[in-house]
C-alpha cells in the first residue's frame, strides 16, 4: 500500500528522490530493510525535455523516469514521500531527521542524494533558457544541437575544455571570452581547432519566439548564435549535514564543492553515504543510479555486519543486558516504556 504516512524509525532514511537515491532504495528494499525517501521534488535536470545517453531510456522525460523509479521503490515495499529534510542530528545509535514541516523520523543510517546546485552567470535571460538552448552538458543535449551555431560562454576553469567538447557536434563554434581570457596554450587550441575567440563582456541573451537567436555584448554587438553552452559552478546541497559535521569542499578542479566519501559512498561520519551528484559533480544519470544503487548495498552490508555482530554476542551469552534488551522489544515493542 502507497502511503505518505511516516513510521517512527527506519534501517534507512534516503534523503532525496533522484536517480542516484532511488536507486539506493530500490536496493534496500529488496533486501528487506525499511527504507523511506524523503523527496523535495526539484531534481537537477527538470529543465530538460529528455534524458539522453540512459541506456534503455535515451530520450525519456526526467519526470518519468523518476516516477518509475518511485513505482519500483513502492513496489518492494518502500516508502517514497514528499518533503524536504532541514536537519539531521546523531541520536543514539542512528540519527534523527527533521523535516521543514517539523516531521522527524529517526534512521539506523543515512543516504544522501540531494544533488546539486548549479550556479549561473547573472546575465539577463540566461537562467530562463537553462537546459534548452542555454546548455552545459555535451553528452546530454549535443546531438540536440549538432551542426548548429554555438556560442561557449567563458565562466570557469573547464570553458576551454567544453569548447573542445562542443566542436565535436558543430563547425560553427564561438568562444566568448567574457570575464576570463584563454591562455595562450588554450588560444593556440581553439585556434587550430577553427573556433572562434569573440573578446568582450556579454551583457544579455536575445530571444526571439521562444528561442535563443544570438548574444550581445556590452558595447552593444550582437554575435549571432542558437544554443548557448555555460559552466555552471556545482554546489552540493547540504547544508541539513552541518550539525553531523558534514560540509561540502572546494572541489579540486575549481568547478564547484561537493560532499567527499569514499569509492562506495561513505562518509567521514560514521552512517552516513552520499551518492549522485552531492558527491559526484560531474555524474550523469546512469552515474548517479550505479553510484545509490552501490551504497545501498554496502549500507545493507554494514546494517548486516552489526546485526550479525550482536547476533553473535547474543549466541554467547543469552542473558546478557543486549539480549534482554532485544527480547524486550521484540515482546512488548512500543509499549515498552510503560512497563
Ligand atoms: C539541464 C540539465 C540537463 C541534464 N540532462 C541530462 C541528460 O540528458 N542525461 C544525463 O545523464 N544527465 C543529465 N543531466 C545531469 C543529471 O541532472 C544529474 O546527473 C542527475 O540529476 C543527478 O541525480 P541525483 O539523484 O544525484 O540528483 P537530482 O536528480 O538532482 O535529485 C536530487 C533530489 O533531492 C531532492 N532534495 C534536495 N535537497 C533535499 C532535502 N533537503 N530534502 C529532501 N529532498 C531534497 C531534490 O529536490 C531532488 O529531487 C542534466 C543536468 C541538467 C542541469
Amino acid at each position: 500500500m502507497v502511503t505518505d504516512q511516516l513510521r517512527d524509525g527506519y534501517d534507512v532514511v534516503v534523503v532525496g528522490g533522484g536517480a542516484a537515491g532511488l536507486n539506493g532504495a530500490l536496493m534496500l528494499a529488496r533486501s528487506r530493510r525499511s527504507v523511506v525517501v524523503i523527496d523535495a521534488g526539484a531534481p537537477r535536470n527538470a529543465p530538460a525535455t529528455g534524458v539522453h545517453g540512459f541506456l534503455s531510456r535515451d530520450g525519456i522525460p526526467p519526470a518519468e523516469l523518476l516516477e518509475r523509479g518511485r513505482s519500483e521503490v513502492r513496489g518492494y515495499g518502500g516508502q517514497v514521500v514528499p518533503g524536504e529534510v532541514d536537519t539531521v542530528v546523531r541520536e543514539d545509535d542512528g540519527f534523527a531527521v527533521t523535516l521543514a514541516d517539523g516531521r522527524t523520523v529517526r534512521a539506523r543510517r543515512l543516504l544522501v542524494a540531494t544533488g546539486l546546485v548549479d550556479e549561473l552567470p547573472d546575465i539577463p535571460g540566461l537562467r530562463a533558457r537553462w537546459g534548452r538552448d542555454v546548455l552545459h552538458c555535451p553528452y546530454c543535449h549535443g546531438w540536440e544541437v549538432r551542426d548548429q551555431a554555438i556560442g561557449v560562454l567563458a565562466t570557469g576553469p573547464m570553458s576551454v575544455h567544453q569548447a573542445l567538447m562542443f566542436r565535436q557536434l558543430s563547425d560553427d563554434v564561438t568562444f566568448f571570452s567574457h570575464t576570463m581570457s584563454p591562455t595562450a596554450e588554450e588560444a593556440e587550441q581553439l585556434a587550430a581547432r577553427g573556433i572562434g575567440v569573440v573578446n568582450g563582456e556579454v551583457a544579455s541573451l536575445e530571444i526571439v519566439g521562444d528561442r535563443l537567436v544570438g548574444v550581445r555584448l556590452s558595447d552593444g554587438t550582437m554575435v549571432g548564435r542558437e544554443a548557448l553552452a555555460v559552466a555552471s559552478r556545482m554546489t552540493a546541497r547540504a547544508g541539513f549535514l552541518e550539525a553531523l559535521g558534514l560540509r561540502p569542499v572546494e572541489h579540486p578542479m575549481g568547478v564547484g564543492a561537493n560532499i567527499p566519501a569514499d569509492a562506495t559512498g561513505r562518509t567521514e561520519v560514521p552512517g552516513v553515504w552520499v551518492a549522485g551528484n552531492v558527491t559526484d559533480l560531474v555524474a550523469q544519470v546512469g552515474t548517479s543510479a550505479a553510484a545509490g544503487a552501490a551504497a545501498g548495498a554496502q549500507i545493507n552490508a554494514d546494517l548486516i555486519a552489526e546485526e550479525t555482530r550482536l547476533a553473535v554476542a547474543a549466541h554467547r551469552d543469552p542473558f546478557s543486558a543486549e539480549n534482554e534488551a532485544r527480547l524486550c522489544e521484540q515482546t512488548a515493542g512500543d509499549r515498552r516504556h510503560g512497563l
